[in-house]
């Protein structure tokens, strides 16, 4: 028999209209292209969102339909993704950092009919747009002539009916920035967004009340935004936004401004804030926590912002997931530990969060055991996992309805998730299995060195062997032989480099990620001459 609860059915909507009833106050300040301040209440953003819906349904915008945002983080961002998703249409948000072949794909197959961009990305839709047949308006967030913002919602009032269409209906769509091949489109639901926040939000994951102040660092183009956006909503809380100034004297300024309790990035951005720290002898005086992820993260990292006082978590996921797949608190067994074994735990990538299921298995898809030694892929389901990609009809599951992640490692007996390589960048050498990101991470213990990148390169005798990349911070000297005697001291020896390089800067891709298929291309015949 059906239960006799209310049908109170998970859209996107029900975020805003929370947020904007319950918290309607309480501000998101937004720092423009230009370093000045903004702000609206969340009851503002929700006027503007309900005002753009209108103004998207009297263009002709009906359900299902893709508008696209090209755009940072700002307060009318937000608006243009509830006004997109409250009235059953799809936000696509498009990467900048993509190429411009990239963007045209992504424009062109995800067949938007509207785009919502920010000026300074005016001048890359100007060379596109003559080959994005489907597009047939833009809309200048931060524009005030004619195709801006204001003039698209002038005629237009805040009564709007949202929702009223089932969970299952698409509300968002990101494409992953291909690392190999075409990008490919993950089409997330009204109802994962929902769960996905709501699993985000407990305690062992980010943390966030309405008494946070929260600053996410990772732009909303990026796998979901992290699903912050939507979590901040959810609670009402305060939110910072930095726009596009993620240099570390620009984003210190503005926690300290604005009070900054939690925030979220990958560790490029959390290398530089503590570079600025450091140089100029400042430190933080209100965050308190920081979720940090999207690559793995070193010690040096770690250490630096915990001797700030500040509570560092370590998440994995990835867009396909929503992105949020493991939280990295620790468990009251390991704060038993000794400092050098919790670290161990705190540089793994987390355990397994309600609503995701993970395993790893071998090459036939067998499970493996959870031991922390078995080395497999990892794979994982839930209500806010990808099934299939946008404009597919194939399945992305295997036969027990698993996503494989194509990140490879070990779970150990204490559910603990510990990512060893992309399988794209498993250095094999002589059959074993040389794990890049350990490599990195001793590297980046020496205060000399600002970034590393390990990879393989083919070998006459070992079929592959492992260079290491450098690139130095400048800080104080560092040669090859130090880096050398640092990784002896604690790898296997067959795992150790056979040759170190510095280079003046490592290539970054779309997401702010070593590229590594850059430097395998530079680095191809290195070890053949
Ligand atoms: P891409 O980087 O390919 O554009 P995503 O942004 O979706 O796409 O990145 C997902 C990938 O990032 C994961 O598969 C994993 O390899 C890596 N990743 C994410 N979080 C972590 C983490 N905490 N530690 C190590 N690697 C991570």
């Amino acid at each position: 028999p059906v239960g006799t609860m209310q049908a109170w059915s998970l859209t996107i909507d029900r975020f805003i209209d929370h947020a904007a009833r319950w918290h309607g106050e309480r501000k998101v300040v937004s720092r423009g292209f230009d370093g000045d301040i903004t702000s609206m209440s969340w009851a503002d953003i929700r006027r503007k969102a309900a005002r753009l819906s209108n103004a998207l349904a009297a263009h002709g915008i009906v359900l299902g339909d893709r508008v696209g945002t090209l755009a940072m983080n700002s307060g009318r961002h937000i608006a243009a993704w509830f006004g997109i998703m409250g009235m059953g249409a799809i936000c696509h948000t498009l990467n900048p950092r993509f190429s411009d072949e990239q963007l045209l794909y992504i424009i062109n197959h995800g067949g938007d009919r509207i785009i919502l961009t920010d000026r300074q990305y005016w001048p890359v839709l100007e060379r596109l747009l003559p080959q994005c047949p489907a597009v047939e308006k833009v809309v200048v967030l931060d524009g005030d002539g004619g195709d801006g913002w204001d003039a698209f919602l002038a005629d237009h009032d805040d009564n709007v009916l949202w929702g009223e269409f089932d969970e299952n209906v698409a509300a968002g769509l990101c494409y992953t920035s291909g690392t190999t091949g075409d990008p490919k489109g993950v089409l997330y639901t009204h109802r994962s967004n929902s769960l996905h926040t709501l699993m985000i939000m407990q305690p062992d994951v980010y943390a966030i009340g309405a008494n946070e102040v929260l600053m996410p660092i990772v732009p909303m183009f990026h796998a979901n935004g992290w699903g912050l956006i939507f979590a901040a909503a959810a609670v009402g809380c305060k939110l910072v936004l930095p726009g596009a100034r993620l240099d570390g004297a620009s984003l210190h300024e503005l926690m300290e401004q604005e009070g900054v309790t939690v925030a979220a990035a990958v560790p490029t951005v959390w290398l530089t804030l503590l570079g600025h720290l450091r140089e100029t002898r400042q430190s933080l005086s209100t965050l308190r926590r920081i979720s940090v992820g999207g690559a793995a993260c070193s010690e040096a990292i770690f250490r630096g912002l915990m001797d700030h006082g500040i509570e560092v978590r370590h998440n994995w996921g990835m867009t396909e997931t929503s992105p949020v797949g493991t939280g990295g608190v620790l468990l009251p067994e390991i704060q038993q530990m000794s400092d050098e074994e919790q670290m161990r735990f705190r540089l793994s990538q987390g355990r397994p969060i309600i609503g995701t299921d993970l395993r790893i298995v071998d090459e036939d898809g067998k499970e493996l055991p959870r031991d922390g030694v078995a080395i497999g892929e990892f794979q994982i389901r839930g209500h806010s996992i990808a099934g299939r990609y946008y404009r597919t009809d194939r399945s992305a599951l295997d036969k027990d309805g698993f996503f494989s992640t194509g990140d490879v490692g070990t779970i150990d007996g204490y559910g603990t998730m510990r990512i060893t390589d992309r399988s794209k960048d498993v250095i094999k050498s002589g059959g074993e299995w040389i794990s890049s990101v350990d490599i990195e991470n001793m590297a980046l213990a020496h205060p000399g060195v600002k970034m590393a990148a390990a990879i393989g390169v083919s070998h006459p005798k070992w079929n592959e062997r492992p260079l290491l990349l450098v690139e130095r911070s400048g800080e104080g000297d560092v040669t090859a032989e130090d880096i050398r005697d640092m990784l002896a001291a604690r790898l296997a020896r067959w795992a150790v480099p056979d040759a170190i390089e510095f280079v003046d800067e490592i290539p970054l891709g779309a997401t702010g990620k070593i590229d590594k298929k850059v430097l395998r291309a530079r680095y191809a015949g290195y070890y053949e001459k």
